[in-house]
């Protein structure tokens, strides 16, 4: 009997309310965000869990296809062979999906097929992903346009207290000189040696980001994240041309032929990629050799819980983004600091122990 036999797939589709409404320039308010859970079971019992995310819209149809569609295909597959049923994923739902919510899908399958291998390896994942170190650099990511001036610098400070050394706001003010005195400000509580970055959330025009780049020039700002939209790859290296600040982009970028455009065409400082849209940590370790072939750092977005394992797995990590989404309050393991470092838990599996107990009132939908 093949152990690895797959013998039952569950999916959770949970609404996680936000303490506060945390705010962006493109994506506007975001009052809770959505968690749906992939639970795979082999014929032995073992079970890994997977997950994705999103920022509050789209989760109904991802747990669609993961029940609906993906569950009868996956049932009686073998969990061990992660590379074929990636594959069988991408290419059986390729012409409704290319990247989109299918990848957010994929996502959740391949981390449960990931958590599984661990587990059966009785290794933790930042072993089995590369095993370069069990640490890494981090920042806080705040969703912060919404805050006053006054609430921005008592949250960045909240940050700093907690032990953070590099921070990150949003900008996409109406008024870019709105954003050039916020970003002041923040540099000013910080200091000047610790590391800030801002992101726009693709919500400028190549010339508004040009202006506002080099408004904050003199800030010393380690990267400038998603300054116009992602699909215009040519449109980011016009802007790498015009200022001396890099760029920063992936969490948009949802297949792996996305990233290969804008590694070739986008002259970016820092690379991405989220394991919960690129096809989970089969899709995150792919990017991550591109970025090691051509010579960029890897840092992430969101889902820390998990990308903390995967960062510190690489020698070429970048910077881990603590994200604003507290998911890692409803696991067993929260990201610990040291020094400034994330340290990635040392279990068997991804580290990512969902306490259902929290979760339970959150729960829409068991399929
Ligand atoms: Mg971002």
């Amino acid at each position: 009997m093949n152990i690895n036999k797959i013998a039952a797939i569950d999916v959770e589709y949970y609404k996680v309310p936000l303490e506060e409404v945390l705010s962006d320039a493109k994506h506007g308010d975001h009052t809770h965000f959505e968690l749906m859970l992939c639970r795979v079971t082999c014929v032995d019992g073992m079970q890994g869990v997977g997950y994705t995310y999103t920022g509050g819209k789209g989760g109904r149809a991802i747990c669609s296809l993961l029940h609906d569609e993906m569950r009868p295909l996956l049932l009686g597959k073998d969990a061990a062979d992660i590379d074929g049923i990636w594959d069988k994923l991408q290419w059986e739902y390729h012409y409704v999906g290319r990247g989109g919510l299918l990848s957010f899908a994929i996502s959740a399958v391949d981390i449960a097929l990931w958590d599984i291998k661990c587990k059966r390896a009785d290794l933790p994942l930042w072993k089995v992903a590369g095993g370069a170190s069990n640490k890494t650099k981090c920042y806080a990511g705040g969703i912060d346009l919404n805050f006053s001036e006054t609430r921005l610098l008592s949250n960045i400070q909240g940050y700093l207290d907690k032990g953070f050394e590099a921070v990150k706001i949003k900008v996409g003010k109406d008024n870019y000189l709105e954003d050039v005195h916020r970003v002041e400000a923040v540099r000013n509580l910080i200091g000047p040696d610790r590391v800030f970055m801002v992101d726009a959330n693709y919500s400028m025009s190549i010339e508004e980001a040009i202006r506002f780049g080099k408004a904050i020039e003199h800030c010393g700002i380690t990267w400038f994240e998603e300054p116009t939209i992602p699909d215009d790859y040519l449109g980011f290296a016009d802007i790498s041309d015009a200022i001396n600040i890099p760029l920063a982009m992936g969490e948009n970028l949802h297949t792996i032929h996305e990233f290969e455009y804008a590694f070739a065409q986008s002259k970016l400082g820092f690379v991405q990629p989220d394991a919960s849209n690129i096809g989970g940590i089969t899709g995150f370790l792919k990017v991550a050799e591109l970025a090691k072939h051509h010579n960029l750092p890897l840092c992430s977005h969101g889902m820390h819980e998990l990308h903390v394992s995967l960062l510190a797995s690489q020698p070429h990590a970048g910077y881990l983004e603590v994200h604003s989404f507290p998911i890692d309050q409803y696991t067993l393991h929260p990201t610990i600091l040291n020094n400034g470092f994330a340290v990635a838990p040392d279990v068997p599996g991804t580290g990512v122990i969902f306490d259902d107990a929290l979760l339970a009132p959150h729960l829409v939908k068991h399929f």
